[in-house]
């Protein structure tokens, strides 16, 4: 017999939909709905359940990631009494041989996770399941969430986008590094091999020195580092600095002659938000940040025989962004200009005609490879043709929003009014950054366009949360069980928000309430997994709310050329 626990999955299925083929999506929402399903129907249910999921694997002849993943990860929960064990071990199997297949990376979190649950269940060998274990970053199989994200959080350490690796993106010249903390790191080694060329300084000095030492532990010989080059003066591209200066080869730091306009608006953002860049980063780490050379225009340097040209643009993040073009290598470092929240959401900035103007650009320069701060814009933006098609479509959007702005609309007509590009067809390479960018989008504008007060009653007020919640109790004289019942119901409905609304009210006025608790978790938890894939600062900040941080997964061979 099926139960919840052998069918971890009350969790929504809102892994990477677009990715999954439409066979293997179906077969997971069916796993995942299956104890909503009456017991005696439950057999047949699951049944059905596998030859769907068996039809997705045989159509694609057994060699598309997806689907091999979905049948491996549902067959290995069922119950012996189903058979399918043998078949989710090789599929797991498959899936660990063909890693690079995958989406990205996280995806594996769960393959390892499941062949863990395996060893331990099925093969008796604990030694092995606390290998695979290890390598889900799960410390044991108290996991109720299905996430296939490549984000982590940690309280100490922060954010991170990515697992850790190291990449030899040029070989032998350009190294990316990725997963060590917030930010990407890039080094690059001079023609001559005189010198060695990084570009920003990560977050904290603790990041950027286990970062540096793992590079030169992987790629032992590398040449001393003699130039940092800053894209853009953020807390999280400035703030390891320190660490690089105190170095021998004692770095030369270079950044746009604005950097201080920006620093200034960093340091007065609200540092609220601790899972960001972790508890070991202080704003000390970069209140001190002073440049060796300022760039004001564009300007070529020559470093050890590679030829970088510095571009300053105006946006779409921070008014001091610099492009570093490596033309020889028809290479670009972007930094976060077109980040998708339009600068950092806690702060007023972010320049969207900036960004469609950096576009054109990056057009100009026609480079072959885009590397940006953070490991997804990379994996997002990575040619030009995504870029253009995406300027297009969000200057159509600006236009849109700002017209209804103008005619007195609130935030949440703006987004209610699903706006979609008319042409968005004929510029498919937008689709996915529009689905990233354009609440964010409507959010950037409404808050530079507008004032503290908005359309109706909206701002008059200033109840929190808590003392929204006020009226639950008091004045409606609902129990903990009826408010906790009612989110529920929102859930079942798809109010996902807006049982996040009501369940942090309920947080805050049944504080001791089991029920209440379960409920906020599960909502907060819902709302992970949602964004898991393509909103990081919400899987963040959710993450933040239920106090629960996500391990790192590590895959074997952290090292690799492409
Ligand atoms: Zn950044």
């Amino acid at each position: 017999m099926i139960s919840p626990a052998v069918l971890p999955i009350t969790k929504t299925c809102n892994v990477g939909m677009s990715t999954v083929p439409p066979l293997s999506a179906l077969g997971l929402l069916r796993a995942q709905n299956a104890q909503n399903i009456s017991l005696p129907r439950r057999i047949g249910w699951v049944r059905e359940t596998i030859r769907t999921l068996d039809d997705a694997v045989s159509l694609s002849q057994g060699r598309v990631f997806v689907t091999r993943w979905a049948r491996g990860t549902v067959f290995a929960q069922l119950p012996g009494v189903f058979g399918t064990r043998q078949q989710a071990l090789d599929d797991l199997t498959w899936c660990e041989a063909h890693s690079a297949a995958a989406p990205h990376l996280g995806w594996m979190r769960e393959v390892y996770f499941q062949r863990a649950h395996l060893k331990h269940e099925v093969e008796h060998d604990d030694a092995g399941a606390a290998k695979y274990l290890a390598q889900s970053g799960y410390p044991d199989f108290n996991m109720k969430e299905l996430l296939t994200t490549p984000f982590s959080s940690d309280e100490q350490t922060g954010h991170t986008f990515a697992p850790q690796k190291i990449s030899e993106v040029l070989p032998g010249r350009i190294y990316a590094l990725s997963g060590f903390e917030f930010t990407e790191y890039y080094f690059i080694v001079s023609k001559d091999r005189s010198q060695l060329i990084g570009i920003d300084a990560g977050t904290r000095p603790d990041a950027a020195k286990t970062a540096f030492e793992a590079l030169s532990a992987a790629y032992p010989g590398l040449p001393p580092l003699k130039t940092i080059l800053v894209t853009h003066a953020h807390w999280d591209h400035v703030g390891g600095v320190h660490y690089f200066r105190q170095l021998p080869s004692a770095p030369r730091v270079y950044a746009r002659s604005n950097y201080a306009e920006e620093l200034s608006h960093s340091l007065r953002a609200p540092q609220s938000h601790p899972l960001f860049f972790g508890q070991r980063f202080t704003l000390d780490d970069i209140r001190d940040f002073h440049p060796d050379v300022v760039v004001d225009r564009p300007t070529d340097i020559t470093l050890g025989g590679t030829t970088i040209r510095l571009l300053p643009i105006d946006g779409g993040e921070t008014p001091d962004g610099l492009f570093i073009y490596l033309p020889d290598e028809s290479t670009l470092f972007a930094g976060d200009f077109v980040m998708p929240y339009f600068g950092a959401p806690f702060v007023n900035e972010g320049n969207v005609d900036g960004l469609i103007a950096a576009v054109a650009q990056v057009a100009a320069l026609a480079p072959q490879h885009i590397y940006s701060g953070h490991a997804p814009l990379t994996r997002i933006f990575h040619d030009v043709a995504t870029l253009q098609q995406t300027a297009k479509q969000i200057g159509w959007l600006r236009d849109e929003i700002v017209k209804m702005i103008g005619v007195g609309a609130d935030r949440a007509t703006i987004h209610a009014r699903n706006l979609i590009p008319p042409d968005l067809a004929e510029t498919p390479l937008a689709q996915l950054p529009l689905l990233l960018m354009r609440e964010n989008l409507i959010d950037r504008l409404y808050a530079q366009h507008t004032g503290y007060w908005g359309a109706g009653l909206q701002g008059m007020d200033s109840l929190s949360d808590d003392q929204l919640g006020v009226a639950l109790r008091r004045y409606l004289h609902l129990s903990d069980r009826q408010v906790a019942d009612a989110i529920r119901q929102m859930l079942a409905q798809g109010d996902l928000d807006l049982a996040t609304r009501y369940a942090t009210q309920a947080a805050s006025q049944y504080p001791d309430s089991a029920a209440v608790a379960e409920i906020h978790r599960t909502v907060l938890s819902q709302q992970r997994q949602k964004y898991q894939e393509f909103d990081p600062f919400r899987f963040i900040i959710y993450s933040e709310a239920m106090g629960s941080r996500v391990p790192a997964i590590h895959t074997p061979g952290s090292h690799s050329t492409n």
